[in-house]
């Protein structure tokens, strides 16, 4: 099993282009949120921004998008028609098209419309996508969807989410059982612990080891499916995307904790960081 290090990073994170423009570092678009979840949104598309996407699209039903829109200045918005619960439906969702990698799934809550939603946009998606946290608990029972996705598709379950879509007889340890699921389901699997494991469908796999307890709170895993949503979006493939974001994750919470402590960093501060931790690929 391979660890991920610095230099894994460098070799497939291309540096900024003199000539280039925002179009060059990809138009992404972050379906996220409900009534109740506010925060997911946030964290997901300024994880992007600061990862360097050239444009980030944050797609949110209409009732939080004022609350979203006087909090993050660079995103566009694409507020939508959501149900009387505030949770997205199949019906609702933004264009599909044109986009250089799509999010699906922190803090979109749970319903059968959010799960319809979620499978279109799997078998829609014309661009490689990343699927996480509702976005993964809506597929239990629903993941052979999976086979009709026509673009690399990114997992990243914590282990509780894992465990509800999971349909390989479990060994208890993380890199066989990653290493099982997207060998089956052909995807990136990227199963989230104090030691993440990231697999792809050729059976590689993939070890981050870098990361602290400081990490453990509501919001890390949105910072971290911004930040892969990024790297996709800037043209790196998919098992790349996904092991080269867990690696800048979890420097950016190092560097949190050595500086403020575990105690007290958050997600927040985890986002101020990754320009840090990117800053050595200039
Ligand atoms: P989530 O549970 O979706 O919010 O994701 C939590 C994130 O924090 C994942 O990227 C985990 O790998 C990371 N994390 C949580 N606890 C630890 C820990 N004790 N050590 C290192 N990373 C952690
Ligand atoms: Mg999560």
């Amino acid at each position: 099993m391979t660890v991920i290090d610095w230099n894994y990073v460098a070799a497939h994170i291309r540096p900024r282009q003199p000539e280039s423009d925002k179009n060059t570092y990809g138009r992404v678009l972050a379906i996220c949120g409900c009534r109740d979840y506010i925060g997911a949104p946030y964290f997901a598309a300024q994880a992007a921004v600061r990862t360097g996407s050239g444009i980030v699209t944050l797609a949110v039903p209409q009732c939080i998008y004022p609350i979203l829109a006087g909090k993050l200045n660079e995103p566009t918005f694409l507020p939508l028609e959501a149900d009387e619960n505030g949770k997205i439906t199949a019906d609702c969702l933004p264009p599909l098209a044109r986009r250089a990698a799509i999010l699906a799934g922190p803090g979109l809550g749970i319903s059968e419309g959010v799960a319809q939603a979620v499978q279109t946009i799997i078998r829609e998606a014309e661009c490689p996508i990343i699927v996480d946290a509702d976005g993964i608990n809506v597929l239990a029972g629903h993941i052979h969807v999976l086979e009709e996705a026509r673009y690399p598709v990114i997992l990243t379950p914590h282990a509780r989410e894992f465990s509800r879509i999971c349909d390989i007889p479990c060994t208890g340890i993380p890199e066989r059982d990653a290493a099982a699921f997207a060998q089956k389901h052909h995807c990136v699997l990227l199963l989230k612990g104090h030691r993440t494991v990231v697999a792809g469908p050729d059976g590689t796999v993939l070890q981050n080891v870098h990361g602290n307890p400081g990490m453990a709170k509501g919001g890390s895993g949105d910072v971290l499916s911004g930040i892969i949503l990024s790297l996709l979006g800037q043209g790196v493939p998919p098992l790349a995307a996904a092991a080269c974001g867990a690696y800048i994750h979890s420097r950016a919470g190092d560097l949190c904790a050595n500086e403020i402590g575990e105690f007290g960093m958050t997600p927040t501060d985890m986002l101020s960081r990754i320009p840090q931790v990117l800053k050595p690929l200039n």
